[in-house]
């Protein structure tokens, strides 16, 4: 009997420890599949947002808690992005996977990040008081992170560190060849002037050189006035305004506004992976952004 339940013991058990896989918990979907192209079939991924979802505003959810105890390695924004849910998460979570350990990775602390604030005043909503943390949209940025994923990966398995490297350097050496190509094949967009909903697309404007005209939001995370958006009809009267980008997440609302009293074309960017059919990794989501802006600039000349 002792036999039995022992066999029996083992083979409930067998799943458990038959899954070697590291588990990696990413806030948003950008960075599970930045950790699936390094870690391969070595990690579990899974993304607490999806790209239907403003990754600003979620619930902390029983099943998110679920999923976080179990990481092995979590992968957020960070730069407050998550602040509204991910302390609640953590709460809840392994020593090991809190800020400044090495099953923590916080994207933002490894970027150059932009919109840092020279006054911080939060009583008039402003989301982002430590910066523009929507970090994910420049190439150079994916490259960095993709590093510190590789580190923490082979700290926390160092067995499989050869696998690692090798998958790093072949993403490297695809990003690179593909970064070069964006760039090249989005020249045209140098220079356009572009309102955005809210402040997530900084850091792909700021690579394509395109030029920030306004937000739809009249600070991030405050929902388009009026008056706000009075004030950009008027600016638009000066500025040669060609497109209004949103996310699938941001009610086009107030971009539809703006586009009939000034003729310029809205564009829906899959903004992460998700976002759209073709955005179903980080290169897809890249082919797929710059496709889109091209084709909405071609179309308003
Ligand atoms: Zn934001």
């Amino acid at each position: 009997m002792k036999k039995l339940l022992l066999l029996v013991g083992l083979l409930i058990a067998a799943p458990y420890f038959s899954d070697a896989s590291l588990r990696v918990f990413a806030c948003e979907p950008e960075w599970a599949s930045l950790a699936e192209e390094i870690g391969g079939d070595k990690v579990s991924t899974f993304s607490a947002t999806h790209a239907q979802q403003n990754p600003h505003y979620i619930r902390a959810r029983p099943s998110l808690i679920a999923k976080i105890r179990r990481a092995d390695l979590l992968i957020c924004s960070g730069a407050g992005l998550e602040v509204g849910w991910l302390p609640i998460l953590l709460q809840k979570a392994d020593a090991a996977l809190q800020p400044g350990r090495r099953g923590y990775i916080n994207a933002s602390d490894h970027v150059t990040v932009l919109e840092l604030p020279t006054v911080v005043d939060r009583s008039l909503g402003d989301i982002h008081p430590e910066g523009n943390p929507h970090v994910h949209l420049n190439p150079v940025n994916i490259l960095k992170v993709a590093n510190v994923i590789y580190e923490r990966l082979c700290q926390l398995d160092a067995e499989n560190a050869p696998y690692y490297q090798d998958r790093l350097e072949q993403f490297q050496q695809r990003w690179t060849i593909a970064s070069a190509q964006w760039k090249k094949r989005s020249a045209s967009l140098k220079g356009t002037s572009v309102v955005v909903y809210h402040k997530n697309f900084t850091y792909l404007l700021d690579w394509l050189e395109m030029k920030k005209v306004g937000s739809l939001e009249p600070k991030p995370g405050l929902p388009p006035t009026a008056s706000h958006l009075n004030q950009l009809l008027k600016e638009a009267e000066t500025t040669e305004l060609s497109l209004i980008i949103h996310t699938p997440y941001e009610n086009d609302k107030a971009a539809q506004w703006l586009s009939s009293r000034t003729g310029t074309t809205v564009v829906e960017l899959p903004y992460t992976i998700g976002g759209n059919e073709q955005s179903n990794d980080l290169f897809g989501l890249y082919d797929q952004t710059i496709s889109l802006l091209i084709e909405a600039v071609s179309n308003e000349r």
